[in-house]
This record gives C-alpha cells, sequence and structure tokens, in this order.
C-alpha cells in the first residue's frame, strides 16, 4: 500500500469513525430527548398527583392515604362476601368515591348495630351498608345525599294467610338487630312481637321453620333471600320508603361534601346506573 493508498484509507477510516460518531451522537440525543420526554411527563404526573393531593388534603381521614369504610357484609346486593371478597354496590360506590378523592378504599365488616358507634367514636370514615336515614341517627352522624331509594317489605311463608301490613298484629316478626325493620316493628306492635336476629338471613330462615310469621327487611335484600330459599314470598305492600344515604361522623362538612360531590358527578357520568345494574338485573 502506497502512502497515498494509505492516506485514502485513512481518510475512509476517518469518515467512518465520524459517521459512526455522528450516528452515535444521534442515538445519544435521542435518547436524551426520550429521556427528557418521560422525565417532563414524570414531573408532569407528580404535579398532577400533588394537585389532585393538594385538592383533597382538606378530606382528612383517619388513616392518611385511607378512606375507611364499615359496613356489614351480610347485606346482598349491597354488600356480601364472594369468597374472601366483600362486594356489592355500596362496595363499588365507595371505592369510585375513594377513588375521586385520591385514597384508598380499607373495608371494615363489623355488626349492623356497630357501624354508627364506629363513625361516632372516630375509627371508620364512614358507613355505607345500605343504611337508611333516620331522624334518630341523624343525632349521631351526618347523611350524605341519598343515593338510592328502599322499602322495607313484608316475606311470608308462600302458605301465610298475611295479607299486608294490618294482618301483622298479634304475629311474631323476625327482623335483623338495630334495622329499620327492627325499629319501625317495635314501635308499631310493641318489643314482644318482634324477634331480633343479627343476619337478615338467619331472620329468613327462622320464617322456614315457622319459628316466626313473617319477617320484615329491605327490599332488594328480600328478592335476594327469597330467590334463594324456596317457599317464601314477598307482599306486594311495602312496610315503609326509605332513602339509603352514607354516613360519616358528625360536623365533618369536608369529607361529607366530597362524597356529595363524588356521588353528584358518580350519577351524571353513569357510573351510578352501571353499578347498579351490575348486581339488580332489570325486571
Ligand atoms: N336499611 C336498613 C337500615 O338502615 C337495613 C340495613 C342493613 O341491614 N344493612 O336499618
Amino acid at each position: 500500500m502506497n502512502r497515498k493508498t494509505t492516506g485514502i484509507w485513512a481518510a475512509a477510516a476517518l469518515s467512518l469513525m465520524l459517521a459512526a460518531c455522528g450516528s452515535s451522537a444521534a442515538t445519544t440525543d435521542t435518547a436524551a430527548s426520550a429521556e427528557k420526554t418521560e422525565a417532563a411527563s414524570a414531573a408532569e404526573e407528580t404535579k398532577q398527583a400533588a394537585e389532585k393531593t393538594e385538592g383533597n388534603t382538606a378530606v382528612k381521614t383517619v388513616t392518611p392515604g385511607s378512606l375507611i369504610m364499615c359496613t356489614n357484609a351480610e347485606f346482598p346486593p349491597y354488600e356480601f362476601h364472594n369468597g374472601n371478597e366483600i362486594v356489592g354496590i355500596d362496595v363499588e360506590i365507595c371505592n369510585a368515591i375513594a377513588e375521586k378523592l385520591g385514597l384508598k378504599l380499607e373495608i371494615e365488616d363489623i355488626a349492623f348495630d356497630a357501624i354508627i358507634p364506629e363513625i361516632v367514636s372516630g375509627k371508620a370514615d364512614l358507613g355505607a351498608a345500605g343504611m337508611t336515614v333516620t331522624e334518630d341517627r341523624k343525632q349521631n352522624v351526618d347523611f350524605s345525599d341519598s343515593y338510592a331509594h328502599a322499602t322495607q317489605v313484608i316475606i311470608i311463608r308462600e302458605d301465610s294467610d298475611i295479607a299486608g301490613p294490618d294482618d301483622l298484629k298479634g304475629k311474631l316478626v323476625g327482623v335483623q338487630q338495630g334495622t329499620t325493620g327492627d325499629l319501625y316493628v317495635s314501635a308499631d306492635l310493641g318489643d314482644d312481637a318482634v324477634e331480633r336476629y343479627s343476619k337478615g338471613m338467619e331472620a329468613v330462615q327462622a320464617l322456614t321453620q315457622s319459628k316466626v310469621d313473617a319477617v320484615i327487611i329491605d327490599g332488594e335484600t328480600a328478592k335476594q333471600y327469597v330467590k334463594e330459599v324456596p317457599g317464601l314470598r314477598i307482599l306486594d305492600e311495602s312496610y315503609t320508603d326509605e332513602e339509603y344515604a352514607v354516613a360519616v361522623q358528625k360536623g365533618n362538612t369536608q369529607l361529607l361534601d366530597a362524597i356529595n360531590t363524588a356521588i353528584g358527578e358518580l350519577k351524571k357520568d353513569g357510573t351510578f346506573d352501571k353499578i347498579v345494574e351490575k348486581y339488580i338485573k332489570a325486571e
């Protein structure tokens, strides 16, 4: 190889090297700009999360970052066990509310009549348990806007001669302890006319065994029970009309306002109806 040729090769090698450098520089540039974009979007996400949290710093919860819902998971279709999981309309609504508030939903499954004390003593943020708004309960907790219309209905054995609420005089009525069914029947018919059970399903089983003459319980739950237990029917005439709402500690207007805003949005954007339709099939 003469000098000239060497020179040409050297030039070629140099230009190749430059090209390689160029391209590697270009690669680095692309990587850098990708990194930059990633960093920017991460920063944007952090900013958005911060804004979200900032918007919610007003919403103080029992455990920061969590929204503790207490319920009694014996109340299908609103809350019930599905394997190890607690599911139902209230669970999904509260999950959607928690999501809107940037909080993680935690469920505490306790006796129905322990829910209000749990909120009053500040151990849970809210109670969502197909809970009916009553004047008495309003003395102890604040209620959100109503999210469901409900009824108390009368379940009887198929062969029963009870045809309406008036026929309950002198009969023994099974109820779930501490529920509006319990409260109203006790007030109307007297304590002796009421047999209290800790679970609605236990009252229904007592009815099939003729230990009680009727069961008074919430309409949607009654439908589920009657589907599962043969030989029973629900009277057309309901016992009461009620409204379900979420309960929070008295005076916790920040949480209450946030819940009401979330309920309003969920109703408006159709999420609410979708949740209800999932659990209550249109008849
Ligand atoms: N709606 C009834 C009440 O509030 C029953 C609710 C329930 O059993 N979970 O008392």
